[in-house]
């Protein structure tokens, strides 16, 4: 391209920006204020080529090595090779994308196709400036100057789409940083029909992925980890929400506005990535559902198996791979492994951490044919369960349900 191309192409960029700076103050109701002057933001810091646990303010991966010394992660350095996609970059999935870019990860491939706006104000990330930009580009600016090292790629699109179900589908299949497979889908979308796409796509590509879910009255939410095969899908059972115990009639109001608070956003983020980390790096219990109910303060947790007359074939085909890999398996009997107690090197006052099996949660239910205390489903089966493969073989067939009744029943998830 010739020097006067470039030229021209940085004039129209910068013209595009005043365009742009104008459309947001006029949207802002600051028409005939002179507009801002623009600070540009200052550079980021150059590229760490590697990870270093030495412990200097400058470091900025110092406390994150820190958890290998505290013996709770083996090879941290690992997440660093790691691409996770991000359906959905709203109150969740901004929070969940910058809790991952400032992990570290290797790289991560944001979906969404909605613009930043004032009515998003009261929860986190985004920035009032802002207003009117693609999510997925004011969230490339913010997370690039948060953390360099982090690779982002952005898709401006909804995944629902023939065409962008491909691209979609694509990315799951090449994105990672040596282009093959990702390591990890979570979907932090606001509809059924998106939750179904991320779904599909993923028992498809037999890709592991994390589903998570905010009540539309701002008071509940859940994470639940979907690996193809081994645990239910999102089509093989009506989705597990938290029961919130309060007057269904009060609650539903058909066509008002949904509300939303920062904190359940936040926590529900938190759980979804703190999964993440746990999956990715083999440290601590994977949870197969984790609920939260605000009003309560209360952490329901569930197993849930597959349903094997599941609609989803490529579902049904990952369970008979399962099943097959299982039996295949040799049996193990069960290491115990001592661990020595951890200590913080400048602990002065000698104080340790003790966990005791009072302190650990009671074992969740395996069986998901009916929920756990404080969840239920979010509407009644359509088909006998079968969630173990003992299931008879003469439950009645699934029910046929449209998407747009289903829909219907799913506007409160
Ligand atoms: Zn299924």
């Amino acid at each position: 391209m010739g020097k006067e191309t470039l030229q021209k192409i940085a004039e129209v960029r910068e013209r595009l920006r005043q365009l742009q700076r104008q459309q947001t103050a006029s949207n802002n109701g600051t028409a005939s204020a002179p507009p801002a002057p623009v600070i540009d933001p200052p550079p980021a810091r150059p590229k760490i080529a590697e990870m270093s646990a030495e412990v200097v303010d400058s470091n900025p991966y110092s406390r994150l090595m820190a958890l290998k010394r505290m013996g709770i992660v083996k090879d941290y350095e690992k997440i660093r090779e790691k691409t996770l996609i991000v359906v959905g970059v709203g109150g969740v999935g901004s929070v969940v994308a910058e809790m991952l870019t400032r992990c570290a990860v290797g790289k991560l491939i944001l979906f969404d196709y909605d613009k930043v706006e004032l009515a998003n104000m009261n929860r986190l990330f985004y920035q009032p400036h802002q207003s009117g930009l693609s999510k997925v580009e004011a969230s490339r600016d913010t997370l690039l100057h948060i953390n360099p090292d982090v690779e982002i790629e952005v898709h401006n699109i909804n995944i629902t789409t023939i065409n962008n179900f491909k691209l979609f589908v694509d990315r799951i299949r090449h994105g990672s940083l040596s282009n093959g497979q990702v390591d990890l889908v979570l979907s932090c979308v606001d509809n059924f029909e998106a939750r179904m796409t991320v779904n599909t796509a993923c028992n498809e590509e037999n890709q592991i992925w994390i589903e998570s879910g905010v009540s539309e009255n701002a008071v509940s939410g859940h994470i639940q980890y979907i690996e193809p095969g081994k645990t239910a899908c999102f089509s093989c059972l009506p989705p597990l929400v938290v029961a919130s115990n309060i007057d269904e009639k009060t609650l539903k109001k058909e066509g008002v506005c949904a509300a939303s608070l920062p904190t359940t956003m936040a926590i529900v983020a938190g759980f979804l990535v703190q999964n993440s980390l746990k999956y990715l790096l083999h440290f601590g219990t994977v949870s197969n559902y984790v609920g939260y109910n605000a009003l309560a303060d209360f952490f329901p947790t569930q197993e849930i198996l597959p349903n094997p007359q599941c609609d989803d074939r490529f579902c049904r085909q990952r369970q008979s791979e399962y099943r097959e890999a299982q039996a295949s398996k040799p049996k193990e009997e069960p290491v115990v492994e001592e661990e020595p107690a951890i200590v913080h090197e400048e602990n002065d006052w000698g104080i340790e951490l003790v966990a005791t099996d009072e302190d650990l949660p009671a074992a969740s239910n395996s069986n998901a044919t009916t929920a756990n205390a404080g969840l239920k489903f979010a509407y009644d089966a359509p088909a006998a369960n079968g969630t173990d493969e003992s299931a008879p073989s003469d439950a009645p067939p699934a029910k046929a349900i449209d998407l747009s009744s289903l829909q219907a029943q799913l506007k409160g998830l």
